[in-house]
């Protein structure tokens, strides 16, 4: 497996970040040099990014950005074009996205997509069709349910006539049926009112930190995502354009100035790349 680390530990333009080998760290999940097209439209340009094990690392962006792209590319959905994805040490680009999950890689899809004419309890059971341990099963369901107990209050009703908000939590709970070590969460905060996407994420980092799950959490909203990640990656046409800690990141004057619309200098010294960020 490639040693070549990515250093989370200032948040510098991706091109000036030091490529250090020193620290041995325990990444659940390294992505190296990827690049993702369909048909002509190149969406991923060269996307090189680790997961530490127990963290959860957030992917921002603006619409088009590519974050998808890297999250069903690295889920096995899209076949990249080159490039390499470990998983726990192991090579994995290419593979089936179902034998995926078996190792423990679940994909929280953007839109939710639950099935809509199963009940929350199907949409669950779903969630485990890579489980044979019936008893074991049953105790994640409960387990889900103690998070989220608004779908055990609905468990019988089918999730397509759900909010969105149940909808999702019932999405996140179908993906951590399977008992992944490392979930990607494609943009949970879509469509959402701030009061439920505040609520979601508190229960994403419990999830986090009280089942050790590692998370890559997909983000446009930069404020929920950086206040519950502790790395964060900003991804810009395909390319990965700065890194570092979520505090760091919160921190820099160009996240503020695209995202929290905090500008301290909206002069005409403003760099060509800070005039094309589309941050909203
Ligand atoms: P959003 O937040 O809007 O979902 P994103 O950051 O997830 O955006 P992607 O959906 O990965 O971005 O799209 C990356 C690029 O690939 C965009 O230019 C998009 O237009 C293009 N693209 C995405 N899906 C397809 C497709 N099925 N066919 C052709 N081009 C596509």
């Amino acid at each position: 497996m490639s040693s070549i680390k990515k250093s989370l530990s200032s948040a510098a333009p991706a091109t000036e970040m030091n490529l250090v080998d020193s620290e041995v760290k325990n990444n659940v999940l390294e992505v190296r040099n990827l690049e993702s097209a369909y048909g002509p439209v190149m969406a991923l340009r060269g996307v090189s990014l680790e997961v530490p094990e127990g963290k959860v690392v957030t992917i921002l962006g603006a619409n088009g950005a590519g974050k998808t792209t890297l999250m069903k590319t690295i889920s096995g959905v899209i076949n990249p074009r080159k490039g390499a994805v470990w998983f726990h040490g192991e090579r994995i680009d290419g593979t089936e996205p179902d034998r995926l999950v078996k190792k423990g890689l679940s994909h929280v899809p953007e839109g939710r997509e639950v099935f809509p004419f199963l009940n929350v309890a199907e949409n669950l059971a779903m969630g485990a069709y890579t489980r044979r341990d019936k008893s074991e099963i049953q105790c994640d369901v409960e387990m889900i349910y103690e998070y989220f107990p608004i779908l055990k209050d609905r468990r019988t009703q089918a999730a397509g006539t759900m909010s969105g908000g149940q909808q999702q939590m019932l999405a996140i709970g179908r993906g951590l049926m399977s008992r992944p070590s490392l979930m990607l969460l494609d943009e949970p905060s879509l469509g959402l009112s701030p009061l439920l996407v505040q609520e979601i994420f508190a229960i994403i980092r419990r999830l986090n930190k009280e089942q050790g799950v590692t998370i890559l959490l997909v983000e446009q909203n930069a404020r929920v995502a950086l206040a519950a990640a502790d790395y964060g990656y900003v991804l810009e046409t395909g390319r990965i354009v700065m890194a570092g800690s979520a505090d760091k990141l919160m921190h820099s004057d160009d996240i503020k100035e695209f995202y929290l619309g905090q500008t301290k200098d909206n002069t005409a010294e403003a760099t060509r790349w800070k005039r094309k960020k589309t941050w909203r």
